[in-house]
C-alpha cells in the first residue's frame, strides 16, 4: 500500500449498501479486500452505509433485513467485530453533520460530472432524489470524517474517492488547514469490477433489476451452477494469452471471476485453462464458487437466527466509531466558525 497521506496515521474506511443481497461483486471487490487489511493489522472501520441505501426507495422492512443480513456476510466473511468497528451510517450521526459541511465545499460542476448519478438517474434524472445527487458528498464525509488514509473499494468508486480528495484538498485550502488527509483508493485483485452474467458491459449490482445478473452470497449451490451455465459467454475455447481477451469481455469476467476465487492472477488461470471450452470451463468455475461461497451463506444464516447479537455488534461498533469520529467533527466546526457553547 502507497502511503501519501504520510502526516495522517494509517486507517481503513469502507462501506457497503444494504441495498440488496450482497453479490459476489461485493464480495470480490470489498469484503474479500476488507478481510485482508483487518487480518494485516491495520485499524479498519467497515460500515453498513444505510443513509446512502435510502437515496433510491428501499422498503423499511426490506432496509433492516438487509442492515442486518450484510452485517452477517461482513461477519461470515471474516471480519472479527472486536479487531474492526463494524456499525451502520445511521447510528453515527457525525457522517450526516460532516456531509452537510461538504455539501458547502463540492461544487455543483463536480457532482455533474459523476458516473455513478448518471447511470442510477437514467433518462429520467428530474425525478432523481437530490441525495442520490450528493451521495459522493456524504461518501466524502463517510471517510474523511475519521482521517481514513486508505480506502479499499472495487474500480467503479475510483471516481468518488477522486472526488474525496477534491473536497479534502479544497477544505484544506479555503480555510488554511492541512486537516483532512488526502485518501488513497486501494484497488486490488483480479475482479475489482465484475461484470454482470448477461451483459458484459454492465457492472454486476445488487440492485440490478435481474437476479441472473448476480450471484448473490445467499444463493444456493444450484443456483450459482445454474447462473453460470447460463451466463453469457461466446463460442470460441478460451485463450491462452489476455491479449486474447479483445472483444470477449463476457470471456474475460468470467476467469477474472475465476481468478478472484482461486485467488490466483489471470494469467495463471489461462495456464491451466486455456484451449478448454466453456462447456468445460463453466463447471470448474461453477464448483470452485460453492466451495469458495457456501461456507460463508450458511454462516451468514447462522448468524441471521439471532439478529439481536447483531443489533448489539452494531451498537457497540457505533459507539467506537462515534468516539474518533466526534473530536473529528467538532474540530471541523471549529474550523469553520460555528459557535460551540454547550
Ligand atoms: P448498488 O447496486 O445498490 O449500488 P452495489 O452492488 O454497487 O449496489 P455498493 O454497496 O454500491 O454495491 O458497493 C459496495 C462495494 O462493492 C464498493 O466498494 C464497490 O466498489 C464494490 N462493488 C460493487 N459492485 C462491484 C463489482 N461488480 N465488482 C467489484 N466491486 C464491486
Ligand atoms: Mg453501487
Amino acid at each position: 500500500m502507497t502511503d501519501a497521506a504520510q502526516t495522517h496515521p494509517t486507517r481503513i474506511f469502507s462501506g457497503i449498501q444494504p441495498s440488496g443481497n450482497l453479490t459476489l461483486g461485493n464480495y470480490l471487490g470489498a469484503l474479500k479486500r476488507f478481510v485482508e487489511k483487518q487480518n494485516e493489522g491495520i485499524e479498519s472501520i467497515y460500515c453498513m452505509v444505510d443513509m446512502h441505501a435510502i437515496s433510491v426507495w428501499q422498503d423499511p422492512a426490506d432496509l433492516r433485513h438487509a442492515t442486518r443480513e450484510l452485517a452477517a456476510g461482513f461477519i461470515a466473511s471474516g471480519i472479527d467485530p472486536e479487531k474492526s468497528v463494524l456499525f451502520n451510517q445511521s447510528q453515527v450521526s457525525a457522517h450526516a453533520e460532516l456531509s452537510w459541511i461538504f455539501n458547502c465545499v463540492a461544487r455543483m460542476g463536480w457532482m455533474q460530472r459523476m458516473t455513478q448519478f448518471k447511470d442510477k438517474a437514467g433518462k429520467n434524472a428530474q425525478n432523481a432524489s437530490l441525495g442520490l445527487f450528493a451521495y459522493p458528498a456524504l461518501m466524502a464525509a463517510d471517510i474523511l470524517i475519521y482521517h481514513a488514509t486508505h480506502v479499499p473499494v472495487g474500480d467503479d468508486q475510483k471516481q468518488h474517492l477522486e472526488l474525496t480528495r477534491d473536497i479534502a484538498a479544497k477544505f484544506n485550502h479555503d480555510y488554511g488547514v492541512d486537516f483532512f488527509p488526502m485518501t488513497e483508493p486501494v484497488i486490488e485483485g483480479a475482479a475489482t469490477r465484475v461484470m454482470s452474467l448477461r451483459d458484459g458491459s454492465k457492472k454486476m449490482s445488487k440492485s440490478d433489476p435481474s437476479d441472473m445478473s448476480r450471484i448473490n452470497m445467499t444463493d444456493s449451490a444450484d443456483d450459482i451452477a445454474k447462473k453460470i451455465r447460463k451466463a453469457k459467454s461466446d463460442a470460441d475455447a478460451l485463450p491462452s494469452e489476455i491479449a486474447g481477451f479483445e472483444d470477449r469481455p463476457e470471456a474475460r469476467n468470467l476467469v477474472n471471476i475465476y481468478a478472484g476465487l482461486a485467488d490466483m492472477t489471470v494469467d495463471q488461470v489461462l495456464a491451466d485453462h486455456g484451449g478448454s471450452q466453456f462447456g468445460t470451463f463453466k463447471p470448474a468455475l461453477a464448483e470452485l464458487a460453492v466451495a469458495k461461497l457456501s461456507p460463508i451463506s450458511s454462516e451468514m444464516s447462522r448468524l441471521m437466527q439471532d439478529t439481536a447479537e447483531i443489533d448489539k455488534i452494531l451498537g457497540r461498533g457505533a459507539e467506537r466509531a462515534e468516539a474518533i469520529a466526534r473530536p473529528i467533527l467538532e474540530k471541523t466546526y471549529e474550523i469553520v466558525g460555528f459557535v460551540r457553547s454547550r
